[in-house]
């Protein structure tokens, strides 16, 4: 029996990176999985069915996050096919990084809607299955840079930073439902979010990190799996960095 048997995590985002390690490893605490995509149709395919080899059911949503009516549609859809949410991960997430002077009405939208209102979305449809199961945890996926800022990336640690106010005012909202809410806060996580950077710049970043290297999404996804588990029963409105000590 798993950490997780019998409950349900829905999660935003896992077709690539941090959201598809996360679905791999709640697979693997025994949690069923359902989890959203974009545009990633053929590795949602294969995600799938890998977790469903597992022995979990599993199932991808083609849903984009930051749209107020696919993310209600979405919640039904689950709680159709699975019955339950027991655990929601806001995970997705995109960059749209340029220098102030040059950062368009669209770059700041853009990321706002797949970033900041998405997790309004999800939370707001997600709570009231969970109000009437009188449980559930809801993890936000923040950033490092949500707490100390970032040099050309204004939109993103706005969007990050109101994260972690939206996840403590829910957790004080519905504490007493019994919901907890926390965020995580990576630093750099090993996808295709940083696989841009040149090796010569990921080596610049590497003396700036105690632990000397990037993380991998398996690190970040275990600190969900405490999170959505009874052993953090008593932790909510927490923001835990997962980042090598790049911030401390
Ligand atoms: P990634 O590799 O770029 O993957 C992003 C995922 O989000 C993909 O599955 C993508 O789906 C999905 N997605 C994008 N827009 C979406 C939308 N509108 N609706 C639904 N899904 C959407 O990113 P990552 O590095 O794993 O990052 C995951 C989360 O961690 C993000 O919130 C990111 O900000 C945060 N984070 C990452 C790092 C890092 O170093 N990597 C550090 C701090 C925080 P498709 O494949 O279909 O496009």
């Amino acid at each position: 029996m798993g950490l997780l048997t019998n409950t349900t995590v829905l999660i935003t985002g896992a077709s690539r990176g941090i959201g598809e390690a996360m679905a791999m490893r709640f697979a693997e605490a025994g949690a069923n999985v359902a989890f959203t995509y974009l545009s990633s149709e053929a590795r949602a395919q294969a995600l799938e069915q890998k977790l469903s080899e597992m022995g979990v059911k599993a199932k991808g949503y083609k849903s984009n996050a930051g749209v107020y009516a696919e993310a209600e549609k979405l919640i039904n859809d689950v709680i159709a096919d699975f019955g339950n949410i027991d655990t929601l991960v806001n995970n997705a997430g995109i960059t749209k990084d340029t220098l102030m002077l040059r950062m368009s009405e669209e770059d700041w939208d853009a990321v706002m809607d797949v970033n900041l209102k998405s997790v309004f979305n999800l939370t707001k449809f997600a709570i009231k299955p969970m109000m009437k199961a009188r449980k559930g945890s809801i993890i936000n996926i923040s950033s490092i840079v949500g707490l100390i800022g970032q040099a050309g990336q204004a939109n993103y640690s706005a969007s990050k930073a109101g994260i972690i106010g939206f996840t403590k005012s829910i957790a004080k909202e519905l504490g007493s439902r019994n919901i907890r809410c926390n965020a995580i806060a990576p630093g750099f996580i090993e996808t295709d979010m940083t696989g841009e950077l040149s090796e010569e710049l990921k080596q610049t970043y590497f003396k700036s990190i105690p632990l000397g290297r990037f993380g991998q999404g398996k690190e970040v996804a275990d600190v969900a799996i405490f999170l959505a588990s009874e052993m953090s029963s008593y932790v909510t409105g927490q923001v835990i960095s997962v980042c090598g000590a790049l911030h401390t």
